[in-house]
Parts: C-alpha cells; structure tokens; sequence
C-alpha cells in the first residue's frame, strides 16, 4: 500500500497537486480540510462544531478529525492507498494515524513537504479567497492566525517524519507540472 502525507502551510498547493497524484497512483485523497466542508455543507452538528472553528483560522481538536479518518480508512478498505491532505496537523494525529495504520498492517510510506515562502503564500490564499467561497480565505487576519496556528502546532509534524527517515522536502514554487514532477520521483521511489 502506498501512504502519502502531502504536507505544506495552507496555501502550499497540496489541494492541487493531490488531484494529480490521485489519477496517477489510483490513489484515495483523504483532505480533512475538504471532509469538514462537506460536513459543514451538510449542516450537521460536527461540522456546526467545525464551522466555529475553521472561521477564526484555529484547528478543530484531535479526536474530531481522527474519527474522520478512522471513519474513511474503514469504508475504503480495498484501497490502493492514500494521499493524506491537510492531515497529521498535530503531532497526537500523526501519533493517532500511526496506530490506526498499524492496526490495518499498513504503514506511512513517506511524508512530502511542500516548501514555499510566506509572502507568496499569502498572495495565493487572498487570490484563491476572491472566488473559493471560504471565509478563511477571504480575510488576511484569519489567513496570519492559519499560519500561526501552522507555525506552532503542524510544523513539528515534519520532524516526526523526519526523525523516522521518512521526510523530503521539495521547491512548491514553480509550475504545477514541474511541482508535481519532482513529488513523483519520490513517490516512484517508494
Ligand atoms: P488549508 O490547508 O488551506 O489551511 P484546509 O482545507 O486543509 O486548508 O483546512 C481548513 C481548516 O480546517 C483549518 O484551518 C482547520 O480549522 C480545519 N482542519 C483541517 N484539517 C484539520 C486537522 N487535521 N486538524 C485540525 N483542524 C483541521
């Protein structure tokens, strides 16, 4: 089985880049980001929870989004894989997702992080906001507490991978092509 973490600060470009991976390695996109929408979509009280949340630009907690995942890793049980977007944020998800792998005899493959530079990260996150629809988008306060909220709780997520030999780093800024060929080399070397 082949399980990715894609991993970068909102805005990196996982979203797009998933949507190409995805085709290419017949692979499942779990992005806790898109679930919650579409809990949020729904009107159901976790994603009422959620909305709250999201809006201010903080995570929503640990057990929530690991649910979730534990939900779709059981109803996709003849998957090829999966690219996991927007998850592990935290450092007690990468812990949780590690457990529940290991209860299916599976493993992360490898984590890939997106690196890009906080000036052109703002630029894409107030450009995707003018037609996205998503508030968080939309406003440059909530899109600094995103990256604060990045900064403090999800970077440490890297050094987890990293401290088990599992984390490369790749240039997100550039085409989207040349992007997502330099996340396939590594993904072919898995
Ligand atoms: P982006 O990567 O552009 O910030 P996402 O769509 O991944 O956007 O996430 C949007 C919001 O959803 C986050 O700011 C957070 O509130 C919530 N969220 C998504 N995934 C998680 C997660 N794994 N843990 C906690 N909160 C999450």
């Amino acid at each position: 089985m082949l399980n990715l973490v894609l991993f970068g600060p909102p805005g990196a470009g996982k979203g797009t880049q998933s949507e190409k991976l995805i085709e290419k390695y017949q692979l499942i996109h779990l992005s806790t980001g898109d679930i919650l929408r579409s809990e949020i979509s729904n009107g159901t009280s976790l994603g009422l929870e959620a909305k709250k949340l999201m809006d201010q630009g903080v995570l929503v907690p640990d057990e929530v989004v690991i649910g979730m995942i534990s939900n779709q890793l059981d109803s996709n049980k003849n998957a090829r894989g999966f690219i996991f977007d927007g998850f592990p944020r935290t450092v007690a998800q990468a812990e949780a997702l590690d457990r529940l792998l290991n209860t299916k005899a599976s493993a992360i493959s490898g984590m890939v992080a997106l690196v890009v530079d906080s000036e052109e990260l703002e630029k894409r996150l107030l450009l995707r906001g003018k037609d996205s629809g998503r508030p968080d988008d939309a406003n440059p306060e909530i899109i600094k507490k995103r990256i604060v909220e990045y900064n403090s709780k999800t970077a440490p997520v890297a050094n987890y991978y990293r401290e088990q030999n599992k984390l490369t780093t790749i240039n997100g800024v550039g085409t989207i092509d040349q992007i997502f060929d330099s996340i396939c080399s590594v993904v072919d070397a898995y």
